[in-house]
């Protein structure tokens, strides 16, 4: 954790990295596969609460054990997917002080005059942008966008929010803005082009789409569901404690109402993926707290498909211009939390290391550390860049499977949802997705 002295004194969380556990003990237990308790993850978290910073032969110990609990569980195949980043909008007035992807919706009025760097598209352009990428051979179309004012979830959403009241619902009406972004089943029905697999509407989404009424989470759902959607990204989680979520989103739902929002998904039968952005005003106590949670729910839903630790990307977000955060994680924050979340979760099966947050070097060495999957190719990718990440926007097949197999272990391509794969025999390249309804294995790009 990055924290600058004076902010950290405001910041009097009653939760703290204290434990009566012990290192020896935690590791012991890790190795042995018996399920972590919260203070054994932070006993490895932080190598022994005992003592100040990171102890480097420590550190090792508990990257062994998350790298041999790997290979028990996944073995030596290291898993991508072929796949376009849509983000619709950049429209956002939620204010999350971590993010950098929004621009102050006002700005996209049709008379603000405001210069932005911000979009959106119309479920058109959406369309055709993913029936581009279908062509070049992807399987997937991974859409997250910030939380556009005129978006409803459909038009008897939408009837409603114009009618409503209540001013204090995030809603004007469509007509307001230079570019309409429709609604969204009908983004999701444009997306949703020839058997594309369509991953999209975290739970916060999922909540501006019901505001101002008293459907269920699993109503909502269900209608998206209807229009092509078919798993649902778990990001939106940052820290699910309400205390650190006070602090970096406090415009967001709360912990519970994250967690209420994937159990309905999971119950009309969408996948779902979990995440956890760390390395902000955080501690280890909250980062174990996290893994508990995303355990426990998947005990009662069995429907997360792979757990994604997102590390705190900190140049141009508000935390960082503010002094509140001083940088993100550090390299051994960065492999203890990926080792951490292999050895809790022992009931998820994959963990993601992310190129994007990482970069190829670092990304590949969290295969050794506890990681098998290598998220995917990327066609575009904004929100990273947006808050000064420096690796870039897309890795062509090609590209994965040389990373991969250059740290000797096996390329696969996969579906979201890894119940298909297909080993990538190696015979020297170029290579292209074969698994997306038109691909055929041609590299995706030149
Ligand atoms: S994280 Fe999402 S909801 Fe929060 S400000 Fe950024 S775009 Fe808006």
């Amino acid at each position: 954790m990055a924290v600058e002295p004076e902010a950290a004194r405001e910041l009097a969380f009653d939760h703290r990295p204290v434990t009566d556990q012990s290192f020896e003990n935690a590791l012991e237990k890790a190795r042995a596969g018996e399920r972590l308790s919260v203070a054994d993850a932070i006993e490895l978290l932080t190598t022994g609460t005992g003592r100040e910073g990171i102890d480097p032969d420590r550190k090792e110990r508990v990257l062994e054990a998350a790298d041999a609990r790997r290979a028990e569980v996944v073995g030596e195949e290291v898993t991508f997917v072929a796949n376009l980043n849509n983000n619709v909008t950049t429209a956002c007035n939620t204010g999350c002080l971590f993010c950098n992807f929004k621009d102050s919706a006002h700005a996209f009025e049709r008379d603000s005059g405001i210069e932005h760097p911000g979009f959106t598209k119309t479920p058109e352009e959406s369309r055709e942008i993913v029936a581009d990428a279908l062509d070049l051979g992807i399987y997937e179309v991974c859409s997250v966008s910030g939380l556009h004012p005129a978006f409803a979830l459909d038009d008897e959403h939408l009837e409603i929010l114009r009618t409503a009241d209540d001013r204090e619902l995030n809603f004007e009406v469509p007509e307001r803005y230079a570019t309409d972004p429709g609604t969204y089943v009908e983004q999701m029905e444009a997306m949703s082009v020839g058997d594309v697999h369509l991953h999209s509407m975290t739970p916060e989404e999922a909540y501006h789409a019901r505001r101002g009424t008293d459907w269920s989470y699993e109503e909502v759902y269900g209608r998206l569901a209807e229009a092509g959607l078919d798993s649902v990204p778990g990001t939106a989680a940052e820290i699910l404690v309400d205390e650190v979520r006070e602090v970096i989103c406090p415009g967001k739902i709360g912990t519970e109402e994250w967690i209420e929002a994937i159990e309905a998904a999971a119950s009309v039968g969408l996948d779902t993926t979990a995440t956890i952005m760390y390395g902000h005003v955080e501690n280890e106590a909250h980062r174990a707290m996290h893994l508990k949670r995303i355990r426990d729910l998947q005990d009662r839903t069995g429907v997360i498909t792979e757990f994604v630790p997102l590390s705190f990307v900190h140049r141009e977000t508000p935390l960082y211009e503010r002094g509140v955060v001083s940088g993100g994680a550090s390299t051994d924050e960065d492999e203890l939390m990926i080792a951490v979340s292999r050895l809790f979760l022992d009931n998820v099966e994959n963990v993601q290391s992310s190129w994007v947050k990482y970069g190829d070097q670092q990304g590949l060495k969290m295969l050794s550390c506890g990681a098998n999957d290598f998220m995917g190719t990327i066609l575009s990718e904004e929100i990273t860049k947006r808050a000064g990440g420096e690796y870039g926007e897309f890795r062509d097949v090609s590209d994965l499977v040389e990373m991969i197999s250059s740290v000797g272990r096996v390329p696969v391509e996969r579906s979201t949802d890894y119940r298909t794969k297909r080993r990538v025999e190696l015979d020297g390249g170029p290579y292209g997705p074969k698994l997306g309804p038109k691909a055929d294995g041609t590299p995706m790009a030149e």
